[in-house]
């Protein structure tokens, strides 16, 4: 058995360094990935320092992987050696729940299990995921650009596909970061309106470039006043503590405003708008099976792509450093060296 290659955090906090391992015997319904391509997303980093308190180590991280099949389980009849194929967070889940049945696999009943949660991630020469979580990656989306969308594209996409209802639908964008700079695009190619809001305000031209028709600084309801009751649906990226009454004052009547990062724990929502507006306070996480290959579908035929920054997988150290230092514009892609 030839061992995996891989760049392990042998403990919590610690550096990612080479380190091998030898994979089980391939399960018939898995395949095996020659990995090529990684997105960096913040979560591998939490994963890294454990601070949510799930990680096993040695830990692979590595959720957004995109790579070539080399290996296919006996039950697989769905990928074939040489299929260009990408995996996400989620790698598993019960299958049979009502949600799972939907292809809510990111709300299943039983939970689902994430890739890099007792399981070895894409950080590595090898990858084995099971078959029915490996995404075809369309032939005009490129290993690179297609990497970011397995997590970073997803988590947006769901909740723009589920709450944009019409076309030149107002959606608020808070933030522009790995997530908000796709949540500008798709919502741009969807036929929304697209208002980005962000403390940056620097990055108004690119807001622009991406496809944001207007930008507005977040700061006061006197800045914002122009704003006031007129959002559809304000999605929130962002991971800084902001003013959420001024946020929910932006909503339109049957107004959703949707987060996506855990800026706080909890926030007050006044109730007196929120009835009489009918409006709405959501949550998302990822996306299931279904929104998953339409997204990539999607993405290919719009040539929605993120702003990437290429590095080689060895300087994995490197590149996490960047991204704590909120250098990164915006998904920094690993590049395995190896072919
Ligand atoms: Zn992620
Ligand atoms: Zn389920």
């Amino acid at each position: 058995m030839t061992k995996f290659r891989a760049y392990a955090a042998l403990q919590a906090k610690e550096k990612f360094q080479l380190w091998e391992y030898e994979p089980d015997s391939l399960k018939d319904s898995d395949i095996e990935i020659r990995v090529t391509h990684n997105g960096l997303c913040h979560t591998d980093i939490h994963m890294r320092d454990n601070d949510w308190g799930i990680s096993k180590f040695p830990l692979v991280a590595g959720h957004e992987v995109v790579g070539v099949v080399t290996e296919v389980g006996e039950a697989v009849t769905t990928l074939k050696k040489g299929d260009r194929v990408g995996v996400g967070w989620i790698c598993n889940s019960c299958r049979v729940c009502y949600h799972c049945l939907q292809g809510e696999e990111n709300i299943c009943k039983k939970g689902y299990t994430g890739l890099i949660v007792g399981n070895y991630g894409g950080f590595a020469n090898r990858m084995r995921a099971s078959a029915d979580f490996a995404y075809k990656i369309p032939d005009s989306l490129d290993s690179a650009s297609a990497a970011p969308l397995l997590c970073a594209g997803i988590t947006v996409y769901t909740p723009l596909r589920t709450y944009i209802k019409y076309p030149g639908m107002k959606v608020g964008i808070v933030g522009i970061g790995g997530l908000g700079h796709l949540a500008i695009k798709f919502a741009r190619a969807m036929g929304a309106e697209v208002i980005v809001l962000s403390s940056s305000i620097d990055k108004e031209a690119e807001a622009k470039s991406f496809g944001a028709h207007h930008f507005y600084k977040w700061g006061t309801a006197e800045e914002m006043k122009n704003l006031t009751g007129s959002i559809d649906l304000l999605i929130s990226t962002s991971s800084a503590e902001l003013d959420w009454d001024l946020a929910l004052s932006l909503l339109g009547n049957n107004g959703v405003l949707c987060f996506l990062g855990i800026p706080v724990s909890s926030i007050n929502v006044p109730l007196i708008p929120l009835i009489f507006g009918q409006k709405s306070v959501v949550g998302s996480v990822v996306g299931g099976r279904r929104f998953m290959q339409e997204m990539l579908n999607f993405a290919a035929i719009n040539q929605i792509k993120p702003k990437i920054e290429i590095m080689p997988l060895n300087q994995i150290n490197e590149a996490i450093d960047k991204v704590l230092a909120n250098q990164a514009r915006y998904r920094i892609v690993l590049v395995s060296e190896e072919r």
